[in-house]
């Protein structure tokens, strides 16, 4: 099918060494068996509480860690052993992570820059993804004269830049705090409606995954328990 498809994937940890474990080869299940569908265009959140194994399933989607187990494909192509900056996917944290001597401008313009898009077009396009987040006429802000909402904006704006086929979000909002929380998760909805952009949305905050996705997946102990639309998860006892 068309967008993203992980099947039966397990990512695992070395335990550290120490103790009774020097001499075995322990190691952290931190998801064990999970397939789930990001259909082209879609939102799809990952809900569940620290340590239950979204962020290892992102990064494994994104490349970021191998696979023990599993498939992990695009347009029905495997991703295996394809590197992190051919996968064409964006990533946001929760720590936007802007270059700190760059201006706002600047920054959005990285991705493209890397594209090799050339002056005129890459300043227009900087100005209409600034627009886009509600920060138009912010290209030679400083980012150090931003509020922490201002850099996530910036940062999901450079992030989107590039165009890419499926933008990876982990825990993008949860610096800020809960008011502008879940304003910004509605927001962060329109933007990436607006782009047509696909996405997969980390995070351990209920309300901010209702607010921002077409279908939430509960994790739990590194299991995907259930995939649905919110309002099937509401109606829930
Ligand atoms: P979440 O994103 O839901 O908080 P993580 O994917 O970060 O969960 O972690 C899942 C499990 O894997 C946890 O038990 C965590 O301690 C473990 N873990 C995560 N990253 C590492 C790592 N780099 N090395 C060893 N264990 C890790
Ligand atoms: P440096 O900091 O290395 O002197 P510049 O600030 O002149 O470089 O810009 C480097 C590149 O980034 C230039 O090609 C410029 O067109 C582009 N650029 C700078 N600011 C913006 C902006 N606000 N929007 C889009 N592109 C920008």
């Amino acid at each position: 099918g068309a967008g993203l498809a992980v099947r039966d994937v397990v990512v695992r940890y070395a335990k550290a060494p120490g103790g009774l474990w020097r001499r075995t080869r322990a190691t952290t299940v931190a998801v064990d068996h999970v397939s789930l569908d990001v259909d082209q265009g879609e939102i799809v959140a990952l809900l569940g509480p620290s340590g239950c194994g979204k962020s290892s399933l992102l990064r494994a989607v994104a490349g970021l860690e191998p696979l023990a187990d599993g498939t992990v494909t695009w347009d029905d192509g495997d991703l295996t052993g394809v590197p992190v900056h051919r996968r064409q996917f964006g990533l946001m944290f929760q720590d936007g992570q802007l270059f700190p001597h760059r201006d706002a401008g600047r920054n959005v313009a990285y991705g493209l820059e890397a594209q090799h898009v050339p002056a005129p077009e890459r300043a227009e396009r900087v100005a209409g993804l600034l627009e886009l987040v509600g920060l138009a006429g912010y290209e030679r802000r400083r980012v150090a004269t931003l509020s922490g909402g201002e850099r996530q904006r910036v940062a999901l704006a450079r992030a989107l830049a590039p165009r890419p086929r499926l933008l990876l979000l982990d825990e993008p909002l949860s610096a800020l705090d809960r008011r502008l929380r879940e304003r910004l998760a509605a927001e962060v909805r329109r933007v990436l409606k607006e782009t047509g952009t696909t996405a997969l949305f980390v995070t351990h905050d209920h309300d901010e995954a209702f607010a921002v996705a077409d279908r939430v997946g509960v994790m739990s102990g590194g299991r995907l328990l259930q995939v649905a639309p919110p309002e099937e998860l509401r109606e829930k006892p």
